[in-house]
């Protein structure tokens, strides 16, 4: 046995181990169902346990790729097999709930549906939501910053992240679990370590930001003709429901025809129109919310800002409406893809969508290119499936990505970059922004054992 596995047992015990050949009965991701290629899967039970590992493979110089619930979107935490993955599946606790501050502490492992369900019990709500909210863990929400469908509302993981416990490459425990919003006292390092894709550290415990459960809550999916009426509703929208629009999910006809062809979802609506807005606003009184929600649509629709619009008359109604945005897995099914991930200005975005389109049918005639996004964030997803088996990867980058930059776009807007996109970091942040990054990951993590290779290269 090597000796960096001997320490890993002497110091955690034989059953936090595995290694040969069941590590390759754990799929590589929830995107690519091959097994995981690694020497070992290392399950610390506590914050004490990952800082021993980490000592321990910071002595042998082990490089180690930490894993959460694998639902990544920018193989971050994929592994070559001469990595160690160290998983934080056993740190699966909702420690406490503070139902006067409104505050949950948890550990890393846990996923992100557990502490919503667990947060509602109690009349909170934790308001980071994503269709992976089943498995992805809030370790991997904080270490990719994760977005998702209310951050129009709420902001993103690092607008509701108070305290974070990480540990550094060295072993070393840093334990900030701060419980209010505000502490000026010196650097923010949990804001540092937030996004980092668990390149400086493995986060393992955090103290989290809830808001009260609201009353009551509207959605409605609804159809428009053009991009220029999608932005415009949303300003309405916006405007009109006075800060509760919590979600403003758009999709062009390409997404919501292809996830509503038989085999998929059951289309609640026409699938001929050009765009589609799934939109939800929640509120604080049941008497008026819904009348004035619906009151606002039957305006739209008269002024024929849209034209068409399906309101759920039920909770079943509601998920079943949801469904067709966040549950895409029949568009997927036995096709090559492609995933993007990009921000831009908003007022660019429907030229841009439309030259992407372009590029990519310009080199695969029979191409699908999907599109979808958290508009009101100015997020567009694409799905490019080039249906072609040579379909060559960088030259699908290059089709979505260049004419991205003129706009001053991110390669990045939610997912990260991991292994995936680094290729293109240096066109996305210049060279200063480059020049500290590195600087602080060898500041933080010299032997560079931490996610070696993801974001950039040392
Ligand atoms: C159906 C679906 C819908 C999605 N929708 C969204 C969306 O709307 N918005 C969005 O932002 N993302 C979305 N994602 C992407 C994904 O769910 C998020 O990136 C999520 O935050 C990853 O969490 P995870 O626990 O699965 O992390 P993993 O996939 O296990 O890891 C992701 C990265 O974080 C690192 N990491 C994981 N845990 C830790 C830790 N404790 N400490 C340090 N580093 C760590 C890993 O090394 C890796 O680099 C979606 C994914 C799917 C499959």
């Amino acid at each position: 046995m090597k000796p960096v596995f001997a320490a890993l047992i002497d110091a955690l015990g034989e059953s936090s181990l595995i290694h040969g050949p069941e590590v390759a009965q754990r799929a590589t991701s929830y995107w690519d169902p091959s097994p995981t290629r690694a020497q070992a899967i290392v399950k610390p039970r506590d914050t004490a346990q990952v800082s021993a590992a980490l000592a321990i493979c910071h002595r042998f110089g082990q490089a180690v790729v930490t894993q959460g619930g694998l639902t990544g979107c920018a193989r971050g935490a994929d592994t070559t097999p001469d990595e160690v993955i160290l998983s934080l599946e056993w740190l699966n606790a909702i420690e406490a709930i503070d139902t006067v501050a409104g505050t949950a502490r948890v550990q890393a492992g846990v996923t992100l549906q557990s502490l919503q369900e667990a947060a509602r019990e109690r009349d909170w709500l934790f308001a980071l939501d994503l269709g992976a909210r089943g498995s992805c863990t809030i370790g991997g929400n904080i270490a990719t910053n994760a977005g998702g469908i209310n951050v129009l509302r709420y902001g993103m993981m690092r607008n509701l992240v108070l305290g974070l416990e990480a540990v550094l490459a060295d072993g070393t425990v840093l334990s900030n679990m701060d419980e209010v919003l505000k502490n000026n006292a010196g650097y923010d390092l949990k804001q540092m370590l937030i996004g980092t894709e668990g390149t400086l550290g493995i986060v393992t415990r955090a103290v989290v930001r809830l808001h009260p459960l609201p009353a009551t809550c509207q959605a409605a999916l609804v159809a428009l003709r053009s991009f220029e009426e999608v932005t415009a509703l949303l300003k309405q929208m916006q405007r009109d429901l006075a800060g509760t629009l919590s979600a403003f999910e758009v999709m062009w006809n390409s997404y919501f025809a292809a996830a509503t062809v038989p085999g998929g979802h059951r289309p609640p609506m026409d699938r001929t129109y050009p765009f589609y807005v799934m939109l939800q606003a929640e509120g604080a009184d049941p008497d008026t919310d819904a009348r004035r929600f619906e009151g606002l649509l039957e305006a739209a629709l008269e002024r024929g800002l849209i034209i068409d619009a399906v309101i759920p008359r039920s909770e079943a109604e509601r998920r079943a409406l949801w469904e067709v945005r966040e549950n895409f897995e029949s568009i997927l099914k036995n096709r090559k893809t492609y995933l993007y991930d990009v921000s831009l200005p908003l007022r660019h975005m429907a030229d841009y969508a439309d030259s992407v389109r372009e590029r990519v049918l310009a080199r695969w005639p029979r191409a699908r290119c999907i599109q979808f996004g958290h508009i009101a964030d100015g997020n567009l997803h694409l799905f490019v499936q080039p249906e072609s088996d040579d379909a060559d990867h960088a030259a699908c980058d290059e089709a979505v990505y260049e004419p991205l930059l003129p706009f001053g776009g991110s390669v990045s807007a939610e997912h990260g970059i991991g292994l995936e996109k680094k290729d293109w970091l240096a066109r996305s942040r210049n060279q200063a922004d480059l020049a500290v990054m590195r600087s602080i990951k060898r500041a933080l993590d010299p032997k560079n054992i931490l996610n070696p290779g993801r974001i950039f290269d040392t």
